[in-house]
């Protein structure tokens, strides 16, 4: 579709929308946000352009997944600015509903998915994956598109995402995309602009002790625990930063590795708060 970009904030007005494209025989590809758009999201912009014909994002900032003591009231917001980075990306239709519009009555009915989230995120933010798992079927049911796109900054809600899907039976498929990094290293977020100076310096080690297990990987390495040791000594030299996780898992089951084997796909994840700001980075890699 080329034209303006379309804001909808219904589930019935978006609902009437998509399903007139999808008589019309058009891919729809689908990119779920809460907002506060960089070029981490726009690139899962482009790629849905690359593969569908209609694209919708949604913008929503959903109470579930946040915590009692999270950052939900304070996490960063700016429609104006978002529709036209989104619209300039080439999203089509936007959807941008109310918490009202979403959440009308109590929830009674949640999405939960077992073992993938036992480990990083899902052990620190107990419920979280719950509020994400069920806010993305949720949306899923409304949008009701062919591909949905997801970043791998946020590795294991792609792997929650992924097994819904499949035990769900959801005709939907789902299309990790790479993390897009700033010019040092230092993953895209919009939690970054919670960063003071002296913190957005010192969260470049989140990066950099990823590279760093990347290299002692190359060189032979192959305990989990020697790596993830050294990646520990390296972020705990930053004094304002405090470590949530850091783990070696294989990928995507996320199950514990120990003894690294040729061949194994793993995920080396990382959580570290800075003040009141909790970042995320991980790495996705083969053992050479
Ligand atoms: P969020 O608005 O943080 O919920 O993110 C919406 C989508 O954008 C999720 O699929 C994220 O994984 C993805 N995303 C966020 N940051 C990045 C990044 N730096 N690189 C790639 N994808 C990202």
């Amino acid at each position: 579709m080329i034209g303006m970009l379309e804001e909808l904030t219904t589930i019935d007005a978006l609902r009437t929308r998509v399903q007139a494209e999808r008589k019309a025989g058009k891919r729809i590809g689908f990119v779920p946000t809460m907002g506060y758009l960089h070029d981490g999201h726009l690139s899962l912009v482009k790629r849905a352009r690359e593969l569908c014909e209609v694209v919708v994002m949604s913008i929503f900032v959903n109470p579930l997944q946040f915590g009692p003591n999270e950052d939900f009231s304070r996490y960063p917001r700016d429609l104006d600015r978002d529709r036209s980075l989104a619209q300039e990306a080439g999203v089509d239709l936007l959807f941008a509903p109310s918490v009202e519009e979403m959440y009308p009555a109590r929830m009674l009915t949640s999405v939960s998915v077992a073992e993938v989230t036992d480990t990083l995120c899902g052990k620190s933010r107990p419920g979280h994956f719950t509020g994400v798992a069920t806010v993305v079927a949720k949306l899923f049911h409304i949008v009701t598109p062919d591909y949905a796109f997801f970043g791998q900054k946020d590795a294991q809600q792609v792997a929650v995402v992924e097994q819904m899907v499949k035990d769900l039976s959801m005709p939907i498929t789902i299309v990790p995309c790479p993390i897009v990094r700033e010019q040092d290293g230092l993953a895209m977020s919009s939690r970054n602009v919670y960063l003071q100076p002296d913190e957005r310096i010192q969260a470049l080690v989140l990066s950099q002790s990823l590279q760093w297990a990347q290299q002692q990987l190359d060189r032979g390495e192959r305990s989990a625990q020697v790596i993830k040791q050294g990646m520990i000594e390296m972020i705990a030299r930053q004094p304002l930063a405090a470590i949530d996780y850091v783990e070696l898992l294989e990928y995507p089951q996320l199950r514990e590795v120990q003894a690294l084997e040729r061949g194994q796909r793993i995920c080396i994840a990382l959580a570290v708060r800075f003040g009141k700001t909790r970042l995320i980075d991980n790495a996705i890699t083969v053992v050479p």
